[in-house]
């Protein structure tokens, strides 16, 4: 058990990468905080890894409104003591070209992205701080390093990321708190099978082709990334024991994009 009764704080993980991530932490020993929008969906999560055996609890949390988070992670502490590691998962995508790119929408985006990754950060730090040692993970993306059309703020944001880490590792070294960024190439959950329909429409393509001609054209084997590629990334991330790895960014797409 590499995460032994080290508290996890996962933010959208009623879904997707962050439920596969919370999932492989509670397998580790960890006991795992489901904090998402969707209270219900959270509450789902958590009570389906508790009836597998492991520890998890669920909270309401909208990353983007400071009152909800600190609420949400003060509720993690006062169950279970303190914050070990944070994954800043949560995340939207939303597509148009930039010239017709709502305003509302931009902000919606960056809000989600980097509000929340700053807000659950900022709400973890002391607690980390306090006991000595904690891994902050940020979820970010091939679209960290790449750009793609349509996604202006979604690679604003996830660029934007790898930066925010680099500040945390070096502000949190001092107290044993590394940062590192996950990312991904394109993996099949709800917010990519949003994508293929609306991409179809918008580059005037069938959805095949999005998916073999878009998304995964640059990979090496036309392979989707899976979300339990990147819980293993997680994984590593979270139980490694030193301050050698920190400031770091690790992509997982299939070759897609090679550093
Ligand atoms: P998903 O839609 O399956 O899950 C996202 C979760 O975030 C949902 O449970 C949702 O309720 C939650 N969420 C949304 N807004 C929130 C908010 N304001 N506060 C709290 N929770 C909120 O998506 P996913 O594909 O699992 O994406 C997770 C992360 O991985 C995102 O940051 C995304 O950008 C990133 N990512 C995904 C891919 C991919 O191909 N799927 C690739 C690279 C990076």
């Amino acid at each position: 058990m590499q995460l032994k009764d080290k508290v996890a704080i996962v933010t959208g993980s009623a879904s997707g990468i962050g439920k596969a991530i919370a999932t492989l932490y509670a397998k580790e020993g960890a006991r795992v905080v489901i904090a998402d929008l969707n209270k219900e969906a959270a509450e789902v999560t958590a009570k389906a890894l508790r009836d597998a055996g492991g520890q998890a609890m669920s909270v309401a949390m909208d990353v983007t409104d400071e009152t909800a988070v600190n609420a949400g992670v003060a509720e993690a502490v006062k169950a279970w003591g303190t914050v070990d590691v944070l994954v800043s998962n949560a995340g939207i995508q939303i597509v148009h070209p930039l010239e017709e790119f709502p305003f509302a929408q931009w902000k919606k985006l960056l809000a989600i992205h980097l509000d929340g990754a700053f807000l659950t950060t900022k709400a973890c730090l002391p607690h980390m701080y306090q006991q000595g040692s904690g891994s902050v993970i940020y979820m970010g993306s091939v679209h960290s390093k790449e750009a793609s059309k349509l996604k202006a703020p979604y690679v604003t944001a996830k660029h934007g990321l790898i930066g925010l880490a680099k500040v945390v590792a070096k502000e949190g070294a001092a107290h044993g708190v590394r940062a590192n960024v996950i990312c991904p190439g394109f993996v099949r959950t709800p917010l990519v099978d949003k994508q293929i329909p609306e991409q179809a429409a918008e580059l005037h393509i069938s959805e095949a082709d999005v998916i073999k001609n878009v998304m995964l054209k640059d990979t090496v084997d036309g392979q989707f990334t899976t979300v339990d590629d990147i819980a293993r990334v997680a994984l590593f991330f979270a139980a490694f024991p030193t301050n050698a790895l920190t400031g770091q960014s690790l992509v997982a797409s299939h070759g897609w994009f090679m550093q």
